[in-house]
């Protein structure tokens, strides 16, 4: 549920840039979502709709580019997938912590006309 409130930020986020760069709508809000962002993609989808009637965002089209968790080894730096049940590093042996990656949410990229 937790969805409803960042979705009325991007519309506002979007809404206002479309202003202040002089569109008269958006076409488009291009998004980075990580797995691991606490996010769901297609809540915010559902959301988007409802929310963007009336504004500038009213048929706009929301992208989502998805990004897979990866884990950062301690040993020898590298950044790789997880695997089920196991945190051991493909290259080198050591033992995997989690890094950012996955943890992205932010608009990348507003189309506007
Ligand atoms: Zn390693």
């Amino acid at each position: 549920m937790h969805e409803l409130p960042i979705t009325q930020k991007i519309v506002k986020i979007a809404d206002d840039h479309c202003r202040e760069n002089g569109g008269s709508r958006v076409l488009k809000v291009n998004m980075v979502i990580g797995d691991y962002s606490g996010y769901v993609g297609e809540a915010i989808q559902t959301y988007f709709g409802i929310i963007a009637e009336g504004t500038l965002c009213e048929g706009a089209s929301l992208e989502f580019v998805k990004i897979e968790p990866q884990l950062r080894c301690s040993s020898c730096g590298k950044l790789f997938k997880k695997q089920l049940l196991s945190f051991e590093c493909p290259y080198c042996g050591g033992q995997g912590q989690q890094s950012e990656v996955g943890k992205e949410f932010y608009i990348d990229t507003i189309e506007i006309e």
